[in-house]
């Protein structure tokens, strides 16, 4: 008999921060997992050890950026060639580009759209069909609590997260016929790269706004990812999971 092949799992933007935690819990899961990152390689190559570490039978990690259609369709060929078809995608890719609406440059408007929300929409289609056929699949798609209640000097990050949000509702009503479940979650401040940015001052005043006193860690926002990927979530679709410490912006 053949052995039990892994469960596959895809995770956008996997090098740093919350895609690495996610990618690090789904491994010690047991999910074969692959990733693709814009361009920190060694970053990347931390990720690979780490998952390795944490026991995933196989790791693949590829520079591919999530706004290329033909360069990311070409990643997941390779992925379901080398691991097999995906069971689970998770879009973590995401960038900001903060201004006041009257001093944003056209490009940080169009940067952060492409990367976040068409980002989201490229990964989606790239392995939506092969789901559908096998009826299996989970997407969990990052927003944010900016996304949901907005956030001065982010016009163009929060569109994208609310976005995220209304394009995640649309596909679980889609998909979930098809056996395809569709959630979405929204986390907080975060301690990684993205909010190690942030100034001393804008910093503490945040953290004065988060009822749990603190930001969150990236494996806070990975265990919640997991759950939603898992079949533990089997009956939950079409829903923004917020994982904020209950702040409200
Ligand atoms: P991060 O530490 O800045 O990491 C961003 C990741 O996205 C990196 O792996 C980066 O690759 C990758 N990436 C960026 N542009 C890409 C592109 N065009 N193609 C492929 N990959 C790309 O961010 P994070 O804090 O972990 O955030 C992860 C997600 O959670 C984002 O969607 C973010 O909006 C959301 N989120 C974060 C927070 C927070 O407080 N941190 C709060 C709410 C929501 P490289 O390493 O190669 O640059």
């Amino acid at each position: 008999m053949d052995a039990p092949t892994a469960p596959v799992a895809l995770v956008t933007g996997g090098s740093r921060g919350i895609g690495r935690a996610v990618v690090t819990r789904l491994a010690a899961q047991g999910y074969a997992v692959a990733f693709c990152y814009a361009s920190r390689d060694e970053a990347a190559e931390q990720t690979v050890r780490l998952a390795k570490d944490a026991g995933a039978p196989q790791v693949l990690a590829e520079r591919v950026d999530v706004t290329d259609r033909t360069a990311y369709g070409a990643h997941v060929s390779r992925v379901e060639d080398e691991l097999g078809p995906v069971d689970v995608l998770v879009t973590c890719a995401g960038i900001t580009r903060d201004n006041p609406l009257l001093l944003m440059r056209d490009e940080e408007w169009s940067q952060v759209l492409d990367v976040n929300l068409t980002g989201t929409w490229v990964a989606c289609r790239s392995v939506v069909f092969s789901m559908m056929k096998r009826r299996r699949g989970a997407l969990v798609l990052l927003s944010s609590v900016a996304g949901v209640h907005g956030n001065a000097t982010q016009s163009n990050y929060a569109a994208t997260k609310a976005g995220i949000i209304g394009f995640g509702r649309s596909l679980s009503k889609e998909l979930a016929g098809r056996g395809v479940r569709v959630n979405v979650v929204a986390p907080g401040f975060i301690d990684t790269d993205m909010t190690a940015v942030l100034a001393d001052g804008v910093r503490e005043a945040a953290r004065g706004r988060i009822p749990s006193a603190r930001f969150g860690a990236a494996d806070e926002v990975a265990r919640a990812v997991s759950f939603l990927a898992s079949d533990d979530a089997s009956y939950v679709t079409g829903q923004v999971l917020g994982v904020d410490g209950g702040l409200v912006l």
